[in-house]
């Protein structure tokens, strides 16, 4: 079944970002953000690694004391050492225009500075400090996100919307209010950041919300209102499944409506959870939208009366597993993998029929049916599985499967 979406992007300048371009043309990039004391540059690396292994194409790291901005080049020169060229992008609030100032090594280091202009300094230092960091990001080369989170809103800007509000004639909704506050807070900004000398074109914007009304609005009225890239993400999204469901919800609206070039999803993780998950999550959301491939997906059936064991639970499980531990491998050498589709279905209701769909599909007998699980390649029933081997057979078939196809696109 096509999955290929026909949606038409907002058109935005495009940005480079180290070795990636955000916006233009360019596919919407998966980002994230580590969780490690980046003063303590071992863990810090290690994990940037761990994301960027997963597919994260840019990380964002918190520079918030001294010791976090020394770390930051010896950060990226360990990154380096390992071969992971991911761009780093460094998490600036309150003091930022002073650790930059004090330790060119770290601006130099970064691929992109994140400015929250709600946390750049109060009252009379705010303007002075804002310009500092722009002076930095201009005398780098550096680009810069606009990162507007309504949790930390510039409240004078809001006070101000809030008092010219209450003297209309018909007052909006104070919601309303918040939301331009937050959309004015981020284009003020860069336009502020322009004056000061920075090109249009390094220049990111985001307006983050917890609320997912609240992002759908507020993207939309950006979008419509300004030409920059958008990073597109719901903050606070909450932990498991809420939080998997929140940022889906949000997001895929934007994105269907063309609004967004790079996401982020800032999901809670579970104890023990991998950091990595937020990843997958992005990467998700996008393939199955059908905006980008990034390793083949497993459809599966949910299961129901008719299935006869956790087999098919397990092996559907077992298959996506494999699948995203082989993917470093398959990437470099078998291009246009991500795109084949794999299918494990629980009985012959719908069974041979999705599995015919796939690239490659397998039919598991259900209660009552003869223990044997046809399988399908390219829409032809090719061999019947059954005994005790099915998993490691089925695997081996996936095998040949993208060596003989996409080897071969590789080879010509
Ligand atoms: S394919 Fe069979 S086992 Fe799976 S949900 Fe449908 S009827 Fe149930």
């Amino acid at each position: 079944m096509s999955n290929s979406n026909p949606i038409k992007r907002r058109p935005c300048v495009a940005v480079r970002v180290g070795n990636v371009v955000v916006g233009g043309a360019a596919p919407i990039v998966v980002q994230s953000m580590t969780n490690t004391d980046t003063a303590d540059e071992v863990a810090t690396a290690v994990q940037v690694a761990e994301l960027a292994r997963a597919g994260s194409e840019i990380v964002r790291i918190t520079v918030n004391t001294e010791e976090a901005a020394a770390a930051v080049p010896r950060i990226r020169d360990r990154l380096d050492a390992m071969g992971i060229d991911v761009p780093l992008v460094g998490d600036f609030h309150f003091n930022g225009h002073r650790l930059l100032q004090k330790h060119p090594a770290c601006a130099e280091a970064l691929a992109k500075l994140r400015i929250n202009p709600g946390n750049v300094g109060r009252g009379k230092k705010r303007d002075p400090q804002f310009a500092a960091m722009i002076e930095v990001a201009c005398r780098y080369d550096k680009p810069v996100r606009i990162g507007v989170n309504w949790g930390s809103l510039d409240q004078d800007l809001l006070a101000r919307l809030m008092d010219e509000n209450a003297r209309l004639p018909q007052p909006r909704e104070p919601i309303d209010v918040m939301r331009e506050a937050v959309i004015q807070s981020a284009l003020q900004s860069a336009a502020k950041a322009e004056q000061l000398g920075l090109p249009h074109d390094r220049i990111i914007l985001s307006c983050k919300m917890s609320g997912v009304q609240d992002l759908i609005a507020v993207y939309r009225d950006l979008a419509r209102r300004c030409d920059y890239p958008l990073h597109l993400g719901l903050t606070e999204a909450g932990m498991g499944s809420k939080g998997i469901v929140a940022s889906t919800a949000a997001l895929a609206v934007l994105l269907q409506e063309g609004i967004g070039d790079t996401i982020r999803i800032s999901l809670t993780p579970e104890p023990g959870e991998p950091r990595t998950k937020e990843v997958v999550v992005a990467q998700e959301i996008l393939q199955t939208m059908g905006l980008r491939a990034f390793m083949p997906l497993v459809t599966a059936c949910p299961g129901c009366g008719r299935t006869s064991s956790t087999f098919f639970q397990e092996l559907a499980e077992r298959i996506q597993h494999y699948v995203r531990e082989k993917m470093p491998e398959w990437r470099s050498r078998y291009p246009g993998v991500e795109n084949m589709t794999l299918a494990v279905m629980g009985c012959v209701v719908n069974g041979p029929g999705e599995s015919r769909h796939a690239n490659i599909g397998i039919s598991l007998p259900g209660t009552g049916e003869v223990p044997v699980a046809p399988v399908y390649v390219d829409g032809e029933k090719t061999v019947t599985l059954k005994g005790e081997h099915i998993a490691e057979e089925f695997q081996a078939i996936i095998d040949d499967y993208v060596r003989r196809k996409y080897g071969a696109a590789q080879a010509g």
